[in-house]
């Protein structure tokens, strides 16, 4: 059962085709990872379907279980996040002298103002919801500590739970781990990875690390100068030819797979 569907959507700025004829679904419950050198048009991607921009030409339908089939394009960011399409920003969206609970009853008050009545919730009942929130994102224990006090990391964490906080039927998340150590990338995608499985999340994610994306996601897209030019499992991304000229050309993103691999082979 897919949730979006995207056929022939393009986007050109002047003489730069930024997104050429791109056509692909994300099904309910995936974990959908969109690679590409930069200037591929993965932004360019999720800007028409979040509504920030405005395709050219294609189509976006977004397809959720309870609800009717939506026509996305030409709709306001506003809209389309009503509808349930939410989003983590590249730019920290947290208000850095309200604690981190706050943070999320704010979020938690602005959703339940959207979806019903604002007078019908007591902010007790936020509270808890937001404990919920943060316990998910495993930060439970920071709760009452000032944002500004947070490590980039928890930050991080922190803006997830605000995009969930909405209750989103799908989350875009271009590039969530920019900025990360390592480490932290890898330990922020395993729990985004990990509350998809929970509770049925539709994803779709922009990563560089590409041991990250093999690992963690159910399928991957890959664009190069505006163009699908695969798709497929980690394994059959891995082994297509295009691709990996793609990637070769700008660095060996495979290499360590590979190696790792033939020593896999060999013991
Ligand atoms: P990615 O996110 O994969 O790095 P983008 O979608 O940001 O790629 O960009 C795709 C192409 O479109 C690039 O050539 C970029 O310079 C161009 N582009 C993106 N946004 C704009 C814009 N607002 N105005 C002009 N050109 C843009
Ligand atoms: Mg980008």
């Amino acid at each position: 059962m897919s949730i979006l569907t995207i056929e022939g959507l393009s986007k050109s700025f002047g003489g730069v085709e930024a997104v050429k004829n791109v056509s692909f679904t994300l099904n309910e419950g995936e974990f959908l990872a969109l690679i590409g050198p930069n200037g591929a048009g993965k932004s360019t991607c999720f800007n028409m379907i979040n509504g920030y921009l405005k395709p050219d030409k294609g189509k976006l339908l977004l397809q959720p279980q309870e609800s009717k089939s939506r026509n996305l394009v030409g709709k306001k960011p506003r809209q389309i996040w009503r509808w349930g399409v939410g989003r983590t920003f590249q730019i920290t969206a947290t208000f850095a002298s309200m604690t981190v609970r706050e943070n999320v009853q704010m979020a938690l008050i602005s959703h339940h103002k959207k979806s019903f009545n604002l007078w019908a919730r007591a902010s007790h009942l936020d509270r808890d919801q937001a404990e919920q929130l943060l316990e998910k994102v495993s930060m439970l224990d920071m709760a009452g500590q000032a944002c500004s006090e947070l490590a980039y990391g928890d930050l991080k964490r922190l803006e997830l739970a605000i995009a969930l906080a909405h209750d989103p039927k799908l989350l875009l998340m271009d590039e969530p781990t920019a900025g990360m150590a390592p480490s932290e990338r890898t330990a922020l995608m395993e729990l985004v990875a990990q509350i998809v499985k929970d509770q049925g999340l539709s994803v779709l994610f922009t990563e560089h690390d590409m041991d990250v994306v093999f690992e963690h996601a159910d399928r991957i897209l890959v664009l190069n100068r505006g163009e699908l030019i695969a798709q497929g499992t980690a394994e059959q991304i891995r082994n297509d030819a295009l691709v990996q000229e793609v990637y070769l050309g700008g660095g060996s993103v495979f290499a360590k797979e590979t190696a790792n691999e033939a020593h896999h082979a060999e013991t």
